[in-house]
């Protein structure tokens, strides 16, 4: 049987691939330090538990509207008032399967064949496989230095086809984040060009070193009107497997996702929703002293990759990822085998030094490794005795 041209041409996820070998293996068996899928391993608050058992306890099991329960948009309308300085009504916010499925969404409603779509890079791994099941082309556009880009790179790359862009700060991989003055010139570009920004916010609380947050729809009316912001709980409450997304933007493009969404997923689950009720109008200490861990480990881990022989790294303002330049360690050997690229150099890693790490190619970064820090300190450091030991055996 031939499959669509779509499905095809799409990749599978490397994190989510990595992470389900990593988790076989283990099922086997073999000791494995996973430094791959980028997941809190932090517990969901009890109070957010206690929230869904109340609900399925209560028979809250049906259809909910399928944009989400109004309970949950109007907790959502006043995050991004509190945090965000964000205005929206709640006719404006889409709740989704995951900040994923608001992406997608976000693309599809967006989107048309052969629309281009800027993804600076290096990228999440889902945003261009996004573009692609859309049928548009993504177009990778890379940092002079540095992981982030400037208005004046995205400008060489635009052309008559060229609808939007999809904007991701605090980043995955690399933990970059943007400034507000950067920020500003980005909005600049954008309304200049008649453009739209998906602005994936989903890291938005893991900062540190003083940096700020800033939602690009907060610095004018006119970005907010060419802006769908998207968060979700997943990172900041640790609710991984809840699956709840949610998207703000101009009306007419978030009854257009709620199109999408009505007829693939209808609503996302009931009794996450309750939960995320709880998760966004809860006290917040457990995301604090989450993060206050995240960054004691991000030095740790920074500071141990600087010192191994052929990586190079800076400590990243946000998320919990170190994007590790890896490219003075590729030519050498293992074994006699050679050491050509990232992907190999990944799998030798994970096949004998018994360690997750996923490969900057499917980032669009090659020469690079994505190590997350959002697992135990004790396993960081077991992962990174596993790897300083096994890179001194390369030739
Ligand atoms: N955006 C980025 C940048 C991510 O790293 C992830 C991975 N979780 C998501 C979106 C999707 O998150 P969710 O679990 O809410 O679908
Ligand atoms: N976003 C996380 C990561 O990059 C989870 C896996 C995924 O959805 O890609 O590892």
């Amino acid at each position: 049987m031939k499959l669509s041209a779509r499905a095809r041409a799409v990749k599978t996820s490397p994190t989510l691939a990595l992470d389900a070998r990593t988790k076989d293996l283990q099922a086997k068996g073999d000791d494995i330090v996973s430094f791959a899928v980028g997941e809190p391993d932090f517990d969901t608050p009890q109070h957010v538990k206690d929230a869904a058992a109340e609900a399925i306890a209560s028979g809250f099991t049906k259809y909910t509207a399928t944009n989400g329960i109004p309970e949950l948009k109007e907790a959502i309308v006043s995050k991004l008032s509190r945090e965000n300085g964000l205005l929206y009504e709640p006719s404006q916010v889409l709740v989704s399967v995951g900040a994923k499925h608001c992406l997608y969404n976000a693309v599809m409603a967006l989107c048309d064949v052969k629309d281009e779509v800027l993804i600076p890079s290096p990228f999440w791994v889902s945003y261009p496989e996004m573009v692609v099941l859309a049928g548009a082309v993504p177009v990778a556009v890379s940092p002079d230095q540095g992981f982030k880009v400037s208005a004046r790179q995205l400008a060489g790359r635009l052309t008559a086809r060229t609808k939007g862009i999809i904007l991701n700060s605090p980043s995955n991989p690399t933990g970059a984040v943007y400034t507000r003055s950067e920020l500003e010139d980005l909005a600049q570009f954008v309304l200049d060009h008649d453009l739209w920004v998906i602005a994936d916010e989903i890291y938005e609380h893991l900062v540190y070193d003083g940096y700020e947050h800033v939602s690009l729809a907060s610095l004018s009316p006119e970005i907010k009107e060419r802006t769908i912001t998207v968060n979700g709980v997943s990172k900041a409450f640790a609710m991984t497997g809840w699956r709840i997304g949610y998207a703000a933007g101009p009306s007419d493009v978030i009854k257009a996702m709620g199109k999408v969404q009505i007829h693939t997923t209808s609503n996302p689950t009931s009794i996450s929703q309750k939960a995320a009720v709880a998760a966004l109008t809860g006290p917040m200490d457990t995301v604090w002293s989450m993060r206050e861990e995240f960054d004691r480990r991000r030095r740790y881990m920074t500071e141990r990759l600087h010192t191994m022989a052929g990586f190079s790294c800076q400590l990243p303002p946000g998320a919990f990822y170190v994007f590790t330049d890896v490219r003075d360690v590729l030519g050498k050997s293992y074994r006699g085998q050679n050491i050509d690229n990232d992907d190999q150099l990944a799998e030798l890693i994970l096949t004998e030094a018994h360690l997750a790490v996923v490969p900057g190619s499917g980032f669009g970064m090659p020469g690079h490794l994505r190590f997350s820090y959002a697992t135990s300190q004790s396993r960081i450091k077991e992962g990174l005795d596993r790897l300083e030991r096994w890179l001194k055996t390369l030739e």
